[in-house]
């Protein structure tokens, strides 16, 4: 498995992409850097996108990639996320009014997107992939991911502050090979990311226990850009072994 990161920050200033990650060039977690980082060649080459929740920074790029592509695609873009985002990404994006309702345009009879449920508590089957997910504890209705092909797991957990189900999800995979955890706010913040549902590095690191897997690499984002040296520092001094996503890394699983 090779996994690309497009987009490792909570939020946008230059050369700062939001949350995004590339699978194997075909499947994406979250859309905050997929037009603003990829060639119109590699963005017609997606068929999946996992969408973890829909706040602005996590589906910002969803509506220019399905505009971008639709007439150079034999398929339809797949979107697939827990029924309430769906209903979501519905109600307000492909709502005809802040943008059109994508999955009704057909080219060459073919419908340009589909909006796909992901199911609880079972394993879901997205081309390839095999997709479990868990709730976490944010402010809207959110997911984080388990994505497992034949030989490796990465699990990815969205936007949360404190979670139980996620870190039972990652602990019973024998396949995990790499985390992506968000810390968002430095540990002075603690107040605010508990409010908004976000992690700092201290509260990070008492979730990492309960994962329960020392050995496995992990890898920062959603750190707010105006707060990234303070929390840089402060995950470093928790442990050297964190790597704080820069964007644009790449790893061959
Ligand atoms: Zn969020
Ligand atoms: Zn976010």
């Amino acid at each position: 498995m090779e996994v690309r990161v497009l987009g490792s920050y909570g939020s946008r200033v230059p050369g700062h992409q939001t949350s995004c990650f590339l699978v194997d060039r075909r499947l994406a977690i979250d859309a905050g850097g997929l037009t603003g980082m990829l060639q119109m060649q590699e963005q017609i080459a997606i068929d999946h996108v996992l969408i973890s929740h829909a706040h602005l920074d996590h589906i910002y790029d969803l509506a220019f990639l399905v505009d971008n592509v639709m007439t150079a695609r034999h398929q339809p873009l797949r979107i697939w996320a827990p029924e309430q985002v769906l209903a979501m990404l519905r109600q307000h994006l492909f709502n005809d009014q802040i943008w059109p309702d994508m999955s009704s345009i057909q080219v060459n009879g073919c419908p340009v997107m589909e909006l796909c449920p992901l199911f609880p508590g079972q394993i879901n089957q997205v081309g390839p992939y095999q997709v479990r997910w868990e709730k976490t504890a944010h402010p809207v209705f959110s997911a984080g991911y388990l994505v497992s092909d034949e030989q490796v797991a990465i699990l990815y957990t969205g936007d949360t502050t404190t979670t139980d189900a996620l870190w039972t999800l990652g602990r019973q995979s024998e396949r995990l090979a790499l985390l992506f955890a968000e810390a968002s706010f430095p540990n002075c913040m603690v107040d605010l990311a508990r409010q908004t549902g976000h992690l700092t590095p201290l509260l990070l690191a008492e979730e990492l226990q309960k994962l329960d897997r020392p050995e496995l690499p992990v890898k920062i984002y959603h750190m707010k850009p105006q707060y990234i040296e303070e929390i840089s520092r402060e995950l470093m001094d928790l442990n050297a072994n964190y790597q704080i996503l820069q964007g644009n890394e790449t790893y061959q699983l």
